[in-house]
């Protein structure tokens, strides 16, 4: 550590820096493609799954069959002695599920509430599959979460992947879930055929001036046996490179903290029987990781800009929550930083949730 220098500022520039929420336990139960119209370009959700040892259900199950599994991991995780978790639906499109299963899946959530096997539920569907009644059907059963596939709000995305709906259409889901009094979040797919950087922004821009309470940032990635991989194989899809999706959704997470709303995930969960199927695109298990220590470094960038008279970066306070992601993964942002004026000498790790940036 460098003492301060004559020139140094007596007091630091200061940005906030809270630590994320901690992430809630969640028994996933996959209805996979269960109530989608059809199957999206980009999505294998059968691939996505297959491998979570943690879920209930895998392609091809009966919904009772399903949930016989849902209701046998809540037992466990009773039987352990673990807090209820929430339940969540996912993986097809749960308000469009035939009639006699959505409701054989409201009541069993409800039953598990009731009983205290979980604390919460929640669901994931596409935008133009809603109603109010579905909505306030759900809301009555003790659903607290709808998740929206958006993916983009972009008519001109939206139409490359064939979406099958347009970003009105999307923007109206988000206000009738909201309206409904449920909590609403958004899923995003960066670097989806028509989205560019740009345009992943400013979906980001527009969820959140729609009241996303949540985000998820899925960059779009090759799978085999989808639509997709065949545009690719054809020449015809080229999947954004790392450095951009890392820059991006950088950018997007750092627009989503400044209106107090958590992006809960970044990138798919590293299935065992995922790894084998993807055939492109910007994939690593660190990938979150790599996303904060970009948007840090990007925040003290900033701060370092309002420097009076030029001054350099002398040395920065950090919380010791980011010390796992600041120098990047294997030290990626090493040289970066370096440029700022800031090795491992100059920073400093402390229990606050601000950056503290002397010059
Ligand atoms: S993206 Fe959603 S709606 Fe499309 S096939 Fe996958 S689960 Fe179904």
């Amino acid at each position: 550590m460098s003492s301060l220098s004559p020139l140094s500022s007596p007091a630091p520039l200061v940005a906030p820096w809270p630590p994320p929420a901690r992430a809630r336990a969640i028994v996933p139960v996959f209805l996979t493609f269960r109530g989608c119209p059809a199957r999206c370009i980009f999505c294998a959700q059968d691939i996505q799954t297959g491998g979570n040892p943690q879920a209930a259900g895998t392609h091809g199950d009966a919904p009772d069959r399903i949930l016989d599994k849902a209701r046998l991991a809540l037992d466990l995780r009773a039987a352990r002695g673990l807090p209820p978790a929430e339940l969540a639906f996912y993986g097809g499109t749960f308000t469009a599920l035939p009639p006699a299963e959505r409701e054989a899946c409201l009541d069993f959530a409800a039953t598990a509430l009731a009983r205290g096997r979980i604390s919460a539920f929640r669901c994931s569907t596409r935008p133009d599959c809603l109603d109010r009644s579905i909505l306030s059907r759900l809301r009555q059963a003790g659903c607290t979460v709808v998740e929206l596939g958006v993916q983009s709000f972009a008519d001109t995305a939206l139409k490359a992947a064939r979406r099958g709906y347009d970003g009105a259409k999307a923007l109206r889901a988000c206000a009738l879930v909201r309206a409904s009094g449920l909590r609403l979040g958004v899923q995003l797919l960066p670097g989806m055929p028509g989205v560019s950087p740009e345009i992943f922004l400013a979906d980001v821009a527009r969820a959140l001036e729609a009241g996303a309470d949540m985000l998820r940032f899925y960059p779009c990635l090759v799978l085999a046996g989808t639509g997709l991989a065949s545009l690719w194989q054809a020449g015809n899809y080229t999947p954004w490179d790392m450095e951009s999706t890392l820059d991006s959704l950088a950018r997007g997470w750092l627009l989503a903290r400044a209106a107090h709303t958590p992006v809960i995930r970044m990138g798919l969960a590293p299935e065992a029987s995922l790894a084998g199927a993807i055939l492109a695109g910007p994939v690593h298990p660190a990938l979150g990781a790599r996303v904060m220590g970009r948007a840090l470094l990007a925040t003290v960038r900033n701060l370092a800009a309002r420097a009076p008279g030029g001054r350099s970066p002398q040395r920065l306070e950090a919380p010791r929550a980011c010390q796992g992601y600041f120098w990047g993964h294997a030290n990626e942002l090493r040289p970066a930083w370096a440029a700022l004026g800031l090795d491992p000498d100059h920073v400093r790790y402390t229990r606050d949730a601000v950056l503290r940036l002397w010059l």
